[in-house]
């Protein structure tokens, strides 16, 4: 396993729309295990593909890893089938947004589906913080930041503070 090189905002391989695994290659399996040690080391909770980038539609996460024991998920093609109607607000960082978060609100449930590396489907809700990272993750497959969710007098301000970082 080794490192990879996290990408940061206004790299344009952040803003791409990645492409589906068709199969897990033994290329697929290494990037999704540098990913992990990646993300472990930053120290994050979520990694997206693109965010190293590789456009294709793989995410991993450990939403309470800083909290407790490890317990690692590698989802390829993800998607959300579901989301529930109530909605939070959390300020969320970004290993690519370094510095600075966006307060974004999102459905505080969604149903998702994805393959694991063993190639098995799963199909769960997830709920609180493990969806908010889902979801994060999975608008990085599409381009997506967190600072697309905001408006633009927040997403000016926001960009202002990380520029004004150095
Ligand atoms: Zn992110």
């Amino acid at each position: 396993m080794s490192l990879r090189k996290i990408l940061t905002w206004p790299d344009p391989r952040l803003q791409a729309i990645c492409t589906p695994v068709d199969v897990i290659t033994p290329d697929i399996q290494t990037l999704a295990n540098d990913m992990l040690e990646t993300m472990y080391a930053a120290p994050g909770r979520g990694l997206a593909a693109p965010q190293v980038g590789e456009l294709q539609r793989v995410f991993v996460m450990d939403p309470t890893w800083k909290e407790g024991p490890r317990s690692p998920l590698i989802c390829i093609n993800p998607d959300i089938l579901d989301r529930s109607d109530d909605r939070a607000r959390a300020d969320e960082g970004c290993l690519s947004i370094p510095g600075v978060t966006a307060c974004v609100e999102r459905p505080n449930s969604v149903r998702m589906v994805w393959t694991d590396l063993e190639g098995l489907v799963h199909d769960r809700w997830l709920t609180g913080f493990a969806a908010l990272c889902a979801q994060h993750e999975l608008d990085h497959l599409d381009g997506i930041l967190t600072l697309d969710h905001l408006e633009d007098a927040q997403r000016a301000s926001l960009l202002r503070a990380y520029e004004a970082q150095g």
